[in-house]
């Protein structure tokens, strides 16, 4: 009969299956639960069910012969959002199936909405980078592990050199296709534990864990020429784009705070400007 009225049906002969069953991330949404089963009943099966974790949830509706109000009482109290008596009138497990269905659904939306606010709140809508608020607090964590770990971290500003020039001959969009080409190059560049975030307009701060200073300017140097090697594409407009880079190292022995080494590395970066621009300047 579920089949028939368009449900994907998954069934379970004892209770140690249906709670098998319900374990599963994927797991069936809607759960028709007989209370009588051998081994784990149907009470103890909702009890489990519950005490999961709350995602994705799981609509129980009890269907047994135990009609008592008592019974009702419960199977309600230990986590059943509904409950039904047999013999069941197929007409009203149709709607009450349907009433467990909306649940089910809001929660769903409730979930997919609270993930697109979730990344919202820590990315940059232009880049897909992190954004400013999200790598600074990479840039604290990094800080303490280096502490505990006594390893070097470096902290490295970059500047699109001239962007104003960009916006100014080609337009704002092509300003932004820029700003996301950048982005991309530095991100696909990266090793898989550093973080890089947008720090402002065309700012980026990175944070590169275990780097000393040696090994924190060659990565930089290497990030400045994937960038700076090849022109961003936008239109059919070929538009050179360089970046100046500013590289502060901390190790574990010098007494620093995080903010004192974005200044630092942005002290360097300003530098890297003075000094001809499209290059990179340590600390
Ligand atoms: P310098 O080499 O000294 O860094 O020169 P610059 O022109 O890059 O520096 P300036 O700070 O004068 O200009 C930065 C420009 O970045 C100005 C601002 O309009 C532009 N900008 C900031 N955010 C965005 C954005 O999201 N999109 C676009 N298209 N432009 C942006
Ligand atoms: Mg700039
Ligand atoms: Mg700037």
């Amino acid at each position: 009969r579920l089949r028939r009225w368009g449900y994907d049906v998954v069934t379970a002969t004892v209770g140690r299956q249906a709670w098998d069953v319900l374990q599963e991330d994927d797991c069936p949404r809607l759960a028709l639960l007989d209370w009588m089963m051998p081994e784990l009943d149907g009470l103890e099966v909702c009890k489990k069910v519950r005490k999961l974790v709350p995602e994705p949830y799981r609509y129980i509706i009890m269907l047994t012969a135990k009609g008592g109000q008592e019974d009702i009482v419960e199977g309600l109290e230990a986590g059943a959002d509904d409950y039904l008596t047999k013999p069941v009138e197929m007409q009203e497990l149709k709607v009450r199936l349907r009433a467990g269905e909306r649940i089910v659904d809001l929660q769903t939306q409730l979930l997919q909405a609270r993930d697109a606010l979730k990344y919202q709140a820590s990315h940059d809508m232009l880049t897909g980078l992190w954004n400013r608020s999200t790598i600074l607090d990479a840039v604290d964590r990094e800080f303490s592990r280096a502490l505990r770990e006594r390893s070097p971290v470096a902290v490295v500003m970059a500047d699109i050199d001239f962007f104003k020039n960009v916006n100014d001959t080609h337009g704002h969009p092509a300003g932004d296709a820029v700003l996301r080409t950048v982005a991309n190059r530095l991100k696909d560049g990266m090793r898989r534990y550093d973080s890089i975030g947008r720090y402002g307009g065309e700012e980026f701060l990175f944070v590169l864990p275990g780097c000393d200073r040696e090994n924190a300017l060659n990565q930089t140097e290497r990030l400045r020429r994937l960038v700076g090697d090849a022109p961003a594409l936008h239109e059919g407009l070929e538009i050179p784009v360089t970046l100046s880079m500013g590289v502060a190292v901390f190790s574990a022995t010098a007494a620093q705070e995080p903010d004192e080494l974005i200044k630092i590395a942005d002290e360097a970066l300003y530098r890297a400007k003075d000094n001809g621009r499209n290059r990179v300047e340590l600390a």
